[in-house]
């Protein structure tokens, strides 16, 4: 589904990924992995259009999408929960979710809002609540949940786990393994690499903006020198 052909992308002069490639399948999830710092969220921003490429193709559906603006990438297919989640805070629950569905005409606006409040039914007793008041499992929830709304075949979420706890998490993968069920790609950013690579088909570990690792999640796991070296596990 998407196709990364040795992507550099950066600020400026600066390169914060070099030569990236991955490919995502249809019903996959991926795991990107590595330290602060490793080029993680910029991928994801750099896929979504929001951080310049600066060398490389970025094929969706065979398509080459390396120029086109973020709205045109949203009607395509790609929607991305973002690292801190920038919801907004002063709105509802439904309204940030009527936004996410803001390119789909108004009529469809109930029929895809109680499917995901089916993939996460926390949110439905909240939907009059302003985002802000949400607890950070719910905010993250509802962060996925918007980003749905636009009907995307690749979501990608940064830091799905990060400051929440164990039981939240576990409902958050839970969702994950389901949208993988019904084909969507998936693409994470996590620092719970032990979390990541239970629930990965596959993995990419950046270093400084360097691939030093890819292959499958089952390989990944089983190899000690990556776990030790990379991951941060023994
Ligand atoms: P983290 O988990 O800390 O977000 P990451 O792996 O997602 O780490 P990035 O946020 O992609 O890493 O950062 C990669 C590099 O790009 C870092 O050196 C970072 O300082 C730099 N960088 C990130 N955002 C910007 C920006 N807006 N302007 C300039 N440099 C940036």
């Amino acid at each position: 589904m998407l196709e990364l052909d040795s992507i550099s992308c950066g600020y400026g002069a600066f390169r914060a990924v070099h030569g990236l490639s991955l490919t995502l399948r249809a019903g996959e999830i991926t795991g990107l992995l590595g330290a602060n710092g490793a080029g993680k969220s910029s991928t994801l921003m750099c896929v979504a259009g929001h951080v310049a490429l600066q060398e490389g193709r970025i094929l969706f559906n065979g398509e080459d999408i390396s120029l086109l603006p973020v709205a045109r990438r949203v009607h395509a297919g790609i929607a991305i929960a973002p690292e801190g989640r920038r919801l907004f805070k002063d709105l509802s629950v439904e309204d940030n979710l009527r936004i996410g569905g803001l390119i789909h005409p108004a009529a469809d606006f109930r029929r895809d809002r109680d499917r995901v409040l089916d993939l996460f039914p926390r949110l439905a007793e909240r939907l009059p609540l302003p985002a802000g008041n949400l607890s950070g499992g719910e905010q993250q929830m509802l962060a996925i949940a918007r980003a749905l709304m636009a009907r995307p075949r690749l979501i990608m979420i940064d830091e799905l786990s990060l400051g929440l706890m164990p039981k939240v998490i576990d409902l958050c993968y839970q969702a994950l393994e389901r949208l993988r069920s019904e084909g969507l790609a998936v693409l994470l950013v996590e620092q719970n690499t032990e979390r990541a690579l239970a629930v990965a088909d596959h993995i990419c570990v950046l270093e400084s903006g360097r691939t030093v690792w890819t292959g499958s999640a089952a390989l990944a796991r089983g190899d000690a020198t990556l776990a030790s070296a990379y991951l941060g596990l023994h």
